[in-house]
């Protein structure tokens, strides 16, 4: 037994050293990623260390909407108070209080009316409630339905810089565009009745990236969440976005370890298997865990991926 102990240290001490020496190759900052990623983040893992890194796309008309069975799946309730009102591939969550709702990110247009607004009614849920809703950034994916909401009553957190990214706009738009409302600040708490969403912007994705820190009930018990804002490397693919970038990630790595949170979630179903773990969640029996809770060491790797595959793709540019 006393050896096995020595060995497991001897180890943990060769493992550190192996760390400590990490060489800046590409190489090394790729497997460095795949081992913070495990079998928990393969999506992530697979976009933005594996996929070809991509640039901005251009502002034009958004295409056709594809046929709704592609990306229409039900809305569920996977918190105490928070409920998925998403489609198969983004996602859109509604934070319920004795106030009302905070809704985070609102999908393409061409879904929000249907998933976020008949979501929220088929779960017994009034969408007249939602107060706020909390753009993660301006790409149409997640900023589609905000100009519905704002049309419904609701008050739309965005960066600023975001907000600036829409008001420069000339055809991503045709349905018309959400008006400037409130700009997201640095560590600012968006509250309402006994919920708090604090903003930790996270540029990169976009200049005007929000990441985001709250808690949810699980069974009365209080659990922390880590909203990752903006993941892909669509950006200008250059040395000072990919510091921002890689800045970002330590930066909410650091708040999410600070807060304590031991659930991750993205917006894209790509990279927090949210759609599936909805499931497994509807399917989950007394006393198990829950699908979202994975804990602080997985929370940390998550954004470990993120900062290792920004750390390859920021020396590729060099190579
Ligand atoms: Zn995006």
């Amino acid at each position: 037994m006393k050896r096995l102990i020595v060995a497991a240290a001897l180890a943990a001490l060769t493992l550190g050293v192996a760390q400590a020496q990490q060489p800046n190759t590409i190489e090394a900052h790729i497997a460095a990623a795949k081992a913070a990623a495990g079998f928990d983040f393969t999506g992530t893992l697979a976009r933005i260390c594996i996929a070809p890194q991509t640039a901005p796309g251009a502002d034009v008309t958004p295409p056709p909407p594809p046929a709704r069975a592609t990306w229409y799946t039900e809305p569920a309730k996977v918190f105490d108070n928070l409920y998925f009102v998403g489609t198969k591939f983004h996602s859109s969550w509604a934070l319920t209080g004795s106030e009302g709702i905070i809704l985070i990110d609102t999908l393409y247009d061409y879904a929000s009316e249907e998933a976020i607004v008949g979501g929220l009614k088929k779960l017994g849920l009034d969408p007249a409630s939602v107060k706020y809703v909390i753009i993660s950034h301006a790409h149409g994916d997640h900023v589609g339905g905000a100009k519905l909401m704002q049309d419904r009553g609701s008050r739309i957190v965005m960066g600023g810089p975001d907000w600036e990214a829409i008001e420069k706009s000339v055809n991503q738009f045709p349905a018309g565009k959400p008006k400037r409302d409130i700009v997201a600040i640095d560590g600012e708490r968006i509250t309402l009745g006994e919920n708090a969403v604090t903003l930790v912007l996270t540029p990169g994705h976009t200049p005007g990236t929000v990441s985001m820190i709250f808690q949810v009930k699980d069974n009365g018990a209080p659990l922390t969440v880590a909203y990752s804002g903006g993941t892909a490397f669509n950006f200008v693919n250059d040395v000072p976005h990919f510091d921002t970038y890689i800045s970002s990630q330590r930066k909410m790595a650091a708040a999410a370890a600070t807060a304590g949170a031991t659930v991750l979630m993205s917006n894209h179903s790509e990279f927090d298997n949210a759609v599936t773990k909805v499931r497994l969640v509807a399917a989950r029996r007394t006393g198990e865990p829950h699908p979202f809770e994975i804990g602080r060491e997985a929370v940390g790797r998550y954004f470990k991926v993120m900062e290792e595959c920004a750390a390859a793709a920021r020396l590729r540019l060099q190579s």
